[in-house]
């Protein structure tokens, strides 16, 4: 047996966890940069409880609320620059991954003034400003992982940043958050986690202490999944277990990296704008199936997710994503190439060639 395990971050769950032990947040800095989205923390109450907390210690802050959906490489420099304008000395993410992936990207960009390259680079002279994460979906699992994923325009594509110089300090997980949630939201992030358990418990990098927490986030998410399929909208337990799952899944992919289906995801996401919990679900069923001949951990998870079979599996995906989006040969051609050159492909057991991906392109959405 060989294992490495590294889990820096302070992961605090249970609602009003803020509020609860605001001690930890009190004492973090002098002046936090607050990152969110435009809306969605005001409305669910995550902002409110941080700026609360912060105004009983008469802590002052500054907030950049101006992340969009898979921010880019230019919105987080501009944040760093206020960051640094303002004075401020640590960071509080709130919102779903795009907020959190931005605010650990700032946190490098706060405190080394560098190019693309030295950014994406994962390796910082200065040590990134503390990061706290609050979570107000339960999908990218980014409240406990190294990664920061931005889309670069320079490359046509998403691009993600790996170092543990970037895992939050503390992460407040509250599943009260969660619950103003549109059901597409809540089954689009919830298809995220699963694809990161899953693509972690087959991937080559996936180890003896990691697949117990791959295994226990796809039963528990197998489960949300298959009520949400049903058009139930989550009890308060479900919301509970979404986020704990998927707490879990970003864990898994901490130490097991992603594989192909985000690898393949992100083109989806960037020329054809597709969400990408969704991105991943349209592609997970051809990814499994392409594995199920080699890999015997398949039918573990089919087990897990107590589904008879693999089209059970295509079964559940089908319900939960609806019609299917249009791709031409041209797209898949260019897609591929794109993804066949993502360094997570070769984290995949046993990795695609060319024409395999394309299958998988072809296989998972409608071809015109
Ligand atoms: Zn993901």
């Amino acid at each position: 047996m060989e294992f490495m395990f590294y889990m820096p971050t302070r992961l605090i769950f249970g609602r009003d966890c803020i509020i609860k032990n605001r001690e930890l947040l009190e004492k973090t800095g002098k002046k936090p940069l607050i990152v969110t989205g435009r809306k969605s923390s005001s409305m669910n109450g995550s902002l409110d409880d941080i700026t609360r907390v912060l105004g009983h210690a008469n802590i002052p802050y500054s907030h950049f609320d101006r992340v969009e959906s898979n921010p880019s490489v230019e919105t987080v420099r501009e944040a760093a620059e206020i960051f640094r304008s303002e004075g401020c000395d640590y960071i509080i993410g709130i919102g779903g991954g795009s907020p959190l992936d931005a605010a650990k990207a700032i946190a490098v960009l706060a405190s080394n003034e560098i190019d693309d390259n030295d950014l994406f680079s994962g390796k910082y002279r200065n040590r990134p400003a503390k990061i706290i994460a609050v979570p107000t979906t339960s999908g990218t699992g980014s409240e406990a992982t190294p990664y920061s994923i931005l889309t670069y325009n320079k490359i046509h594509n998403k691009k993600s940043i790996a170092s543990e110089q970037i895992y939050p300090e503390i992460s407040f997980l509250d599943p009260k958050y969660t619950e103003t949630l549109p059901a597409t939201t809540t089954i689009n992030t919830a298809i995220d986690a699963l694809s990161h358990s899953v693509e972690g418990y087959l991937s080559l990098r996936a180890t003896d202490i990691i697949s117990p927490f791959a295994l226990e986030s796809i039963e528990i998410l197998g489960g949300c999944l298959h009520r949400l399929s049903l058009g139930e909208s989550p009890s308060r337990l479900d919301r509970d277990r979404l986020m704990y799952a998927s707490m879990l899944a970003g864990i898994v992919i901490s130490h097991t990296s992603t594989t192909s289906v985000h690898a393949m995801g992100y083109p989806l996401t960037y020329h054809k704008n597709i969400d990408h919990g969704r991105a991943n679900g349209l592609l997970l069923f051809q990814y499994i199936n392409f594995l199920e001949r080699t890999h015997p951990r398949v039918q573990e998870i089919i087990k897990k997710m107590e589904l008879e079979d693999l089209s059970g599996f295509e079964n559940l995906m089908n319900k939960l994503l609806g019609k299917k989006e249009e791709i031409t040969e041209e797209e898949v051609a260019l897609y591929s190439e794109t993804a066949i050159s993502a360094k997570n492909i070769s984290n995949t057991d046993p990795h695609p060639d060319l024409e395999q991906i394309r299958n998988i392109y072809r296989g998972s959405l409608r071809v015109v």
